[in-house]
């Protein structure tokens, strides 16, 4: 089937329904969703939506977040394999077995996790709040789950706290190296850097913003720069020169793909209304557990980035 055929399909199917974009899904599913944003933003406009059917176009740990946040309402994700390579880097029994050597610790889990992970953990966060979310808790220690840089970041922004990050980390920022933003600061001089948090702390220390995908959607709105390069995965640049004609946005490497997030095509889309697929179902227990950990972090009010 065509592109264009597949296109006018979902327009007339889409009646009572909503698609939500991650800024990392193919341009294609960015251009026929009604939202895109980063994950605290696609999980806030879920919860916030009267719709009763949400397409979540993202990974599995997003759109079992929206039915957390809304179990009344039909999350359907159009490829149910495409996961996050991060969210797997910590079982519930690793978990268990951390939290016993730390008993006076307050757990902080990233969004990128399952709801088994969120449900034992104290509160989660979003690459755009975690150091808000740590900021609020009173304990001096903190398990950060399970990004081991994004946890290394807030450690070098909070002094007064002990932080002790899990080990895992995201295979797709993980490839960005310092050699890479060297080679393209060269290459543009003019350029401002931008890199997520999910980096590696060389290539943080040496960028000029350390921002989540809708911290630097924001940043290049209001910036009087022109010019900028992109450290984080491939479809943000497509995101952001849509949204900002007349600017310049270069990606860092070309290496940050993110094989989970490419997964669902226009195709799959089509199919998760015309046979009603995959339907994202969580435990009770484990869902009123996690909701509580996430409800926590979106009762803090959000930083101005
Ligand atoms: S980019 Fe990394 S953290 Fe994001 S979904 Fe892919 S593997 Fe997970």
């Amino acid at each position: 089937m065509e592109k264009e055929e597949i296109i006018i399909k979902i327009s007339k199917l889409k009646q009572n329904s909503i698609i939500l974009a991650h800024n990392y899904q193919n341009p294609e599913i960015q251009d026929i969703s009604d939202y895109n944003g980063d994950s605290l933003q696609l999980a806030r406009i879920a919860a916030e939506l009267k719709t009763y059917r949400i397409i979540f176009c993202g990974v599995h740990f997003m759109a079992e977040s929206a039915k957390i946040l809304s179990p009344e309402k039909e999350v359907l994700i159009p490829r149910y394999d495409a996961g996050c390579q991060l969210a797997d880097m910590i079982t519930l029994e690793e978990l268990k077995d951390f939290k016993k050597d730390y008993p006076d610790a307050a757990v902080v889990t990233y969004v990128n996790s399952s709801a088994e992970i969120k449900a034992e953990s104290d509160i989660c966060c979003t690459s755009s709040n975690a150091v808000q979310v740590v900021n609020s808790l009173k304990n001096k220690r903190i398990l950060f789950i399970p990004d081991k840089n994004l946890g290394n970041y807030v450690k070098s922004k909070i002094t007064d706290k002990e932080i002790i990050p899990w080990k895992g980390y995201c295979p797709t920022h993980q490839k960005i190296t310092l050699a890479d933003i060297l080679a393209a600061r060269r290459k543009y001089p003019d350029a401002k850097v931008m890199v997520h948090p999910e980096c590696t702390m060389e290539v943080i220390n040496e960028a000029d913003f350390v921002l989540s995908t809708g911290g630097m959607l924001k940043l290049a709105k209001g910036s009087e720069h022109k010019e900028f390069i992109i450290g984080t995965e491939k479809g943000m640049t497509y995101r952001l020169s849509k949204d900002n004609p007349g600017k310049l946005f270069h990606d860092l490497s070309p290496k940050p793909v993110c094989r989970e997030m490419k997964k669902i095509k226009l195709v799959d889309v089509l199919n998760a209304f015309e046979k009603n697929q995959y339907r994202i179902e969580v435990d009770e227990e484990i869902s009123r557990k996690a909701k509580k950990a996430l409800d926590a972090m979106l009762d803090i009010k959000q930083d101005k980035n």
